[in-house]
């Protein structure tokens, strides 16, 4: 039993006091996965059948990781029979031996969120709802909920709590979508995601023989991450645990982050009162982290009122202090975290691999990505497709493209039809095979269609005509507007951003959120190019730009030894030596949705709490002053987080050194006031938080007067609202911060018009009316 030697006594006693009911809650990285490891390979030993081991972890690889450090201990092949993974793949795997007791094909169908979506709109189509009011995520959600407690639909109708809360939101009706939702799915023979637990849970609630096997087979039951469990999890658990009451779980009140999505920290609690019999372990010594990082995180999350009280200390070294940097943009802050993953290599004879970026956004992945690539660093991005791999920035980009090449032959393949122009895939085919026995490109062929013989019918000659002029326009645009200006252009003009501002699904968001990210980018090209010269923001030049970034070739490259990109939702669990938390802004983290009520943001703190406790050498937290959303400069505040470290466990980076850039919005109109002129060549101080650590600067930034947001600190009055419909030049207007002034120029199209406003008091301003509350007076 040579393994136990690397336990300490507190996690040796959880490791081998196997029988009845366990439970571990103790802090991050104090070895509570390793505990369920050791735990299972020690009854492994005790001659315990795999067949009667039942672990359930949080992401499947984890419970292969797991599986193959337990081979490690006992040998042989004994843990390939263990029932080890997630709460949805054991459970959908049981279903499908028992499915036909629900009257469901062994071979039932997964629906993924996107199909329940679009069923979902089916459904309200049918009941003749609108999906503006009736939003198909909103009731998917509340259908989520329901069945993650367990409530049926026609519970659902029959709960008159329910049916009030849903009057009162003005959505009625939801509960006979649900019904709908549950009809057609269990017609299509599927399950979505909740059902997978929902149906387990009437699956050993109605066939009490079903749940008899199971109690038996399980005779041991382990939860990893027990913390972020559902009611509809706990109920399984309980059940079959009943008859043995061997049950093991591990988890941390700090690190719950799933709240969201129905975690309930109360199954902790229950446990106590389910069973008398429990022995708790306490784990405190963290074996991950340095002292720095360790107390460092302490520090963070005592802010939160509601937390079990544990101390978690560390006998690793004290380490480097968590640095923070601060950047201008996102941009830069992506090349500040390249050029650093690039020196810390070096410094330490560290590997790629040994370094994570945890983000709150997956839309935050782009500006790391670029960075990363202009420093040749391999990376890899978990949940979710590198940037310029997404369906919709190849569209884009392949617009793009064929604008500056139409002899790109992929590009017209993959844009003829998209968005749909009603070019089918027959005159596809017939325009490939004409290029072909004419020996020439395909946009030889699209800008003759009328007169090479291709076999389309005039109707189809018009359409193709059509894209080939559109794309002609274009060309001839390259030289003339900036690469945004014609990108934007493109974006608007074909469609593309139409088709993705119309879905409202999330994905559909998300995907416009991207295009508006890729946008954002070649803006942020453009304004980086010195004042003046517009012939280097050109669209060929981007693209050149570019060109590498979309240049992937990593077939032969190993994929372990690659820096990880990931949201710190899909960090739980991990740890790297080298952590780069970024994006630490107000707003951005904690995100704004959390702001509004103590309990969400206590979750954003515990999300920072597992975020920094993934580091086992360093953290490096960032934020940016200014990042680009929705074509806007935003300004941002550093996060709140920060500030909540206690001092001692911090060392601020050198601030940012960049000479008057045009990147930083300087000289433009936003709804951004705009910032004074920097004078080049002066020295000045850089004060970093709390002004209490003035550095001279290499270069100059001068102290920079706080950006804000016009809409920022407005009291609300109702008589000042945004006019962008109904104003005109020469108006007196008043605005409740500026006062009064006049409106001397209009520019833009709606919804962008930028009112130039010649304030009373402060003088000339412009504010992008649909952000500017005013009154006409
Ligand atoms: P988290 O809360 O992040 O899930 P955890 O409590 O599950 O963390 P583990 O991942 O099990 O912690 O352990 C953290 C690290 O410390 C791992 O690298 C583990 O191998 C190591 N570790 C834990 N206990 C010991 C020990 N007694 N001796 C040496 N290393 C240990
Ligand atoms: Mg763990």
């Amino acid at each position: 039993m040579d393994y136990l030697a690397g336990l300490n006594e507190a996690q040796k006693a959880a490791v081998i006091n196997t029988e009845g009911p366990t439970m571990v809650i103790a802090g991050a990285g104090s070895g509570k996965t390793r505990v369920l490891t050791f735990r299972i390979a020690h009854m492994l030993q005790k001659g315990v059948d795999p067949f009667n081991i039942l672990s359930l972890t949080f992401t499947n690889k984890a419970a292969k990781e797991m599986k193959e450090r337990i081979s490690k201990i006992v040998g042989g092949n004994e843990a390939r029979n263990l029932w080890m993974g997630t709460f949805h793949s054991i459970f959908a795997r049981i279903l499908r031996s028992e499915a036909e007791k629900l009257h469901y094909p062994s071979n039932f169908t997964i629906y993924d969120s996107a199909d329940s979506k679009s069923l979902i709109k089916d459904i309200l189509k049918q009941l003749g709802l609108d999906d503006k009011s009736y939003k198909p995520s909103l009731v998917l959600n509340r259908i989520s909920s329901a069945k993650n407690n367990l409530i049926s639909a026609q519970a659902y109708l029959n709960n008159v709590t329910i049916q009030s809360e849903d009057r009162q939101m003005g959505k009625p009706k939801i509960g006979e979508v649900y019904k709908l939702y549950e009809q057609r799915c269990f017609r299509a023979g599927a399950m979505d995601f909740d059902d997978l637990l929902f149906k387990t849970n009437i699956l050993l609630r109605d066939f009490p023989e079903v749940l008899h096997k199971y109690q038996h087979r399980f005779k041991y039951i382990l939860v990893d991450e027990y913390q972020d469990t559902n009611y509809s999890q706990y109920l399984i658990v309980k059940k079959l645990a009943a008859v043995n009451e061997n049950i093991c779980v591990v988890g941390d009140d700090a690190q719950s982050i799933y709240a969201f999505r129905g975690a309930n920290i109360q199954n902790i609690l229950n446990f106590e009162k389910d069973y008398p019999d429990l022995k708790t372990f306490k784990l405190e010594q963290n074996y991950r982290s340095t002292k720095n990082i360790v107390n460092a995180a302490n520090s963070a999350i005592k802010n939160n009122k509601e937390q079990l009280d544990k101390e978690v200390w560390t006998a690793n070294d004290e380490g480097t202090k968590i640095r923070v940097s601060h950047t201008l943009t996102d941009n830069e802050e992506g090349r500040m975290v390249a050029n650093s993953i690039f020196e810390t290599k070096l410094n330490n004879q560290a590997r790629n691999e040994d370094f994570a970026i945890l983000y709150r956004t997956n839309a935050q992945s782009r500006s790391m990505e670029e960075g990363l690539r202009k420093q040749d660093i391999p990376y890899k991005i978990y949940g979710g497709l590198s940037f310029y791999q997404r369906k919709e920035i190849k569209d884009l980009l392949a617009y793009c493209r064929l604008v500056i090449n139409p002899s790109d032959e992929e590009a017209i393949k993959r844009v003829i039809n998209y968005p749909t122009r009603g070019i089918g895939k027959t005159t596809i085919d017939r325009i490939l095979f004409a290029a072909s026995e004419q020996d020439t490109s395909l946009w030889n062929i699209i800008k003759q269609i009328k007169t090479t013989n291709v076999g389309v019918s005039a109707a189809v000659q018009n359409k193709v005509m059509d894209f080939a002029v559109m794309i002609n326009n274009f060309s001839k645009m390259v030289d003339k507007l900036s690469a945004y200006d014609l990108a934007s252009n493109i974006a608007q003009s074909t469609g593309i951003l139409k088709e993705h501002f119309s879905d409202k699904t999330p994905e559909g968001i998300a995907r416009y959120d991207n295009v508006q990210e890729l946008l954002n980018g070649i803006k942020e090209f453009c304004e980086d190019k010195p004042e003046g010269d517009t012939s280097l923001r050109t669209l060929d030049l981007y693209m050149q730009d570019i060109a590498l970034l979309t240049d992937i070739d990593n077939e032969n490259e190993d994929d372990r030894d690659k820096v990880s990109l990931m949201t710190i939702h899909a960090a739980k669990g991990l740890e790297f030596p080298y952590v780069y938390l970024v994006g630490l802004e107000e707003n951005l983290f904690p995100s704004q949705m959390s702001l509004n009520s103590r309990s969400d943001l206590e979750e954003e703190r515990r999300l920072f709490y597992v975020a920094i406790t993934r580091a086992e050498k360093q953290v490096n937290i960032s934020y940016a002053s200014s990042r680009y959303k929705w074509g806007n400069l935003i300004s941002c505040e550093p996060s709140r987080f920060i500030e909540e470290i206690d001092e001692k466990y911090l060392e601020y980076d050198m601030p940012p050194q960049r000479v008057g850039k045009s990147s930083t919005g300087f000289g433009r109109t936003t709804e951004i006031e705009n910032r004074p002129t920097p004078q080049a060549g002066k020295k000045t101080m850089i004060y970093t938080k709390k002004k209490q650590d003035p550095r001279p600067s290499a270069t100059i930034i001068p102290p920079r007067k706080k950006m804000v947001k016009v809409t920022d600190n407005i009291p609300d009055d109702p008589s000042f609202t945004t006019l962008a419909n109904n104003i005109e030049i020469g108006f007196r207007v008043q605005h409740l911060r500026f006062g009064k002034g006049e409106i001397t120029a209009l520019e833009g199209t709606p919804p962008n018009v930028k009112a130039t406003i010649l304030f009373d008091q402060i003088g000339e301003k412009q504010l992008l009316l649909k952000f500017a509350k005013l009154k006409i007076i």
